[in-house]
């Protein structure tokens, strides 16, 4: 089986919907299981949604604002007496309703119930735009099959009961599912995590042997920098899963940092390819003996800088370190990178639950703390590290740290 999985990107708008078509038919569309994500920016209007319904302001124009798009898009699919619109508008009162019935204060669990939405509509338009259109397929709740636990907003699979779920499928039907979502012991949905669809296509990849997956993107592939970040950046024709691995892991955002240890487990080809171009070969990413020799760039913004050193002058040691990684874990603060000296550790952090304030109060009872927001973090992997003089230029650098052959630094 192949698996496809198209992002928010490819499917934005009607055009977007017909060119999955497109694709499809210069792909060939049998035995293909394609996962599709939220039309466009839907996730982050439906994360709006949220913050206006837990701060008591009006929530619902903001919901009629996301059907009215929806809406459109249908229009420029289906005739107007076609089922879709009656399964948009349900989708978009079962939102309303849960809102107004649920008395849950917890902001994570409701998020999930809200935001999961954008990708179950988008795959109802995205299944019947291709029923209609010679491409048979069948519509899957994809909560039916990956099973998580409960962490809401950052779901951890359950393999065994997913693969046994999955197993399920019959290998020679189409299919169409979401991305980004599971369900926990109580049904209840869980996201996997932001930009987490391209894992969602790695878990049915691992489930059911798949004999590849693509990912389809508005670039021609992986490639040495976001084109939208660096200039003059090429296109990595072949890497391996390590390399993969390290770049999405450093915030190569093109593919998301889970998407490849069960790809790699199982040696699942995987290719990234552009939708609006697709008999171009893209990134092939698999097995390579040869080592990754290109210089590539890679800018994550939004970091925080933080620096924590004893109040008595004394070592750093590994009960200060247990301290603060625990902390780091309860808040669900990633490190993305850590330097430490005799006195002092410095931390680059990625907060996504926006909780670093509270993990500063509970250090700063035992540490002294020092916290820089909105810092950036650039990485060059494969540097050439005679030559990393002009990345220096016009920066305020915080941090550095070399590597091996990777460079980093964290600059304001
Ligand atoms: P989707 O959500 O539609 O699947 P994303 O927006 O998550 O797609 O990923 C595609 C984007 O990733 C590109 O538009 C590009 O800006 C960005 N990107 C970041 N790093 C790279 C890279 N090394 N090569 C190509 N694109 C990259
Ligand atoms: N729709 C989700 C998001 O925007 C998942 C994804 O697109 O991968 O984060
Ligand atoms: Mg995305």
């Amino acid at each position: 089986m192949k698996i496809f999985k198209f992002g928010g990107a490819s499917v934005k708008d009607a055009e977007g919907v017909k060119n999955v078509s497109m694709v499809l038919q210069s792909q060939g569309f049998e035995k293909c299981l394609l996962v599709v994500s939220a039309m466009g920016k839907t996730t982050n209007e439906l994360e709006k949604v949220v913050e206006f319904y837990f701060k008591k302001e009006d929530y619902q124009t903001e919901i009629e604002k996301i059907k009215q798009k929806h809406i459109a898009i249908a229009e420029g699919l289906f005739s107007p007496n076609h089922v879709v619109f009656g399964e948009i508008n349900l989708f978009f009162d079962d939102i309303v309703s849960f809102l107004r019935r649920t008395k849950s204060p917890n902001y994570n669990f409701v998020y999930d119930q809200v935001v999961s939405c954008g990708e179950m509509i988008s795959t109802k338009i995205v299944s019947e735009y291709l029923n209609d259109n010679q491409f048979t397929n069948q519509w899957l709740d994809a909560r039916d099959y990956i099973k998580t636990d409960d962490s809401y907003r950052d779901g951890v699979v359950n393999w065994d009961k997913t693969k046994e779920n999955i197993e399920t499928l019959n290998p020679f039907t189409c299919y169409v599912t979401q991305g980004f979502i599971g369900s926990d012991d109580n049904n209840f949905t869980v996201t996997l995590g932001r930009e987490g669809s391209d894992y969602t296509g790695a878990i049915f990849a691992y489930c059911l042997n798949a004999d590849a997956m693509t990912i389809w993107k508005d670039v021609p592939g992986v490639m040495t920098g976001d084109p939208r970040k660096f200039h003059d950046v090429t296109l990595l024709s072949h890497i391996s899963y390590e390399e993969a691995i390290e770049m999405a892991y450093y915030g190569a955002s093109v593919i998301h940092p889970k998407t490849l240890q069960p790809l790699q487990k199982k040696s699942i080809p995987f290719y990234v390819k552009s939708f609006l171009d697709p008999t171009r070969e893209g990134t092939k990413v698999g097995h390579s003996d040869k080592n990754q020799s290109e210089e590539s760039y890679i800018l994550k913004e939004n970091q925080t800088l933080l620096k924590i050193s004893t109040r008595d002058f004394s070592f750093i040691a590994e009960d200060h370190m247990s301290v603060v990684f625990g902390y780091l874990s309860k808040y669900k603060i990633k490190v993305s990178l850590m330097q430490n000296s005799a006195i002092s550790l410095a931390l680059c952090l990625e907060d996504n639950f926006c909780n670093v304030e509270l993990l500063n109060e509970e250090l700063q009872k035992v540490f002294k703390t020092d916290i820089v927001k909105n810092v950036s973090l650039f990485t060059v992997r494969n540097a050439n590290l005679e030559n990393i003089d002009k990345f220096y230029q016009g920066k305020n650098v915080l941090l550095e740290q070399i590597a091996k052959q990777t460079f980093q630094m964290v600059t304001q």
